[in-house]
């Protein structure tokens, strides 16, 4: 499965989809609710299917006017909440609670509903018209930047932070295309001081860190949204511009993570990484932990490999990595987090620490098999 995004260009009835999704929010917020109540009463928790036979009834009897919605999207909505609460039961997930308006972004829509023709997508709302209902297709402009490939199994609507509006496209497409083979294992130890990824061939790389350098502008926002009367024209403004610039941070870490990872998949048929212990590095680190994104380079990574067929191995918590020395083998105990240079005290040889760990990695990696 691909999912590919679409912006939804701004025009005078895009504010018909802000709607919808707020209309969508009512059925949300009905059955967390209802199943609340069920709960309370001691009755025992409704599934999917009945759900949507309550949906039904509701329609027929006390809220006529959800039929004014995609049915195709209360399913989705349905199926979302019954996934939420089976993730509760199998102690995957906390229990699922109502979200704010605001914070309800999505809905999604699976055949019908809406028809794609080039680069519009006409989406099909119900209104109730002098006794009847009737059809309104409205279509909307999207920026196809690049074609889909496969067939579309279901489509997202989105609504971001900033109040715009994407398409999101899922396809049954698999994106496989393999890279020439070249030979070459890479080990790579990330590191918090002197560069994002060290690699095991002395390469230091450098991350762009955007949180930090927008701190500035960030303060001052917040500083600036502090004075405003809540609710007022200019408070809503400062809202806006925050989301604009968390978006803008978010999407410069995302480029060149990708951009990363892209680039170490061209050179390298097998990337060595460390497993990371990422709640232990935020209590010593703090921000800057989650300004890096190591989670979510990973993640591109993994992606990225099975994409052009090289393998990542990733070494387990507890091999030591810092420590050894990568020339004979020598534990140095007396290593500090702050010793960036060491000299091996048994064979004279001189660390850099990182490209150190970078090779102890490859090795351990390569070991594992
Ligand atoms: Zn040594």
């Amino acid at each position: 499965m691909k999912t590919y995004k679409y912006k939804i260009g701004d025009q005078s009835n895009t504010i018909r989809i802000g709607n919808l999704l707020d209309d969508m929010w009512q059925v949300h917020a009905y059955f967390h609710k209802w199943q609340d109540q069920r709960y309370k009463d001691g009755l025992p928790y409704a599934n999917y299917a009945a759900m949507c036979q309550h949906a039904k009834d509701l329609k027929r009897t006390t809220h006529p006017h959800w039929k004014s919605l995609p049915s195709q999207a209360i399913q989705a909505e349905l199926e979302r909440i019954d996934n939420a609460y089976q993730r509760f039961f199998n102690k995957l997930g906390g229990k699922p609670h109502i979200k704010p308006r605001h914070k309800f972004k999505s809905i999604t829509l699976k055949q019908t509903g809406y028809k794609l023709t080039n680069n519009r997508i006409t989406l099909t709302f119900r209104k109730w018209d002098k006794g009847k209902w009737r059809f309104d297709k409205v279509p909307y402009t999207f920026h196809k930047h690049r074609q889909w490939q496969g067939t579309i199994s279901r489509i997202t609507i989105k609504r971001d932070a900033c109040g715009d509006y994407w398409l999101c496209l899922t396809t049954t497409y698999t994106d496989f295309r393999p890279l020439p083979a070249t030979g070459e294992s890479v080990g790579a130890d990330f590191g918090m001081k002197d560069a994002f990824l060290t690699l095991n061939t002395g390469e230091k790389i450098q991350h762009p860190q955007p949180l930090k350098s927008n701190l500035n502008k960030l303060r001052s926002l917040n500083k600036e949204l502090s004075r405003k009367k809540k609710g007022s024209n200019g408070w809503w403004w400062c809202v806006r511009q925050l989301a604009r610039l968390y978006r803008k941070i978010s999407n410069q870490r995302k480029d060149f993570h990708w951009q990363l990872s892209s680039k170490l998949c061209k050179k390298f048929d097998t990337i060595i990484l460390e497993t990371l212990n990422l709640e232990g590095m935020k209590r010593l680190w703090g921000r800057k932990v989650s300004d890096l994104g190591f989670y979510q380079f990973v993640e591109i990574v993994k992606y990225k490999c099975q994409k052009h067929k090289r393998e990542l191995r990733q070494v387990g918590q507890w091999t030591a990595t810092t420590k050894p020395c990568s020339d004979c083998g020598f534990h140095n105990e007396s290593l500090t987090l702050n010793d960036r240079q060491w000299i091996c005290p048994e064979c004279g040889s001189d660390h850099d620490r990182d490209i150190n760990a970078a090779i102890n990695i490859l090795r351990a990696g390569i070991a594992v098999t």
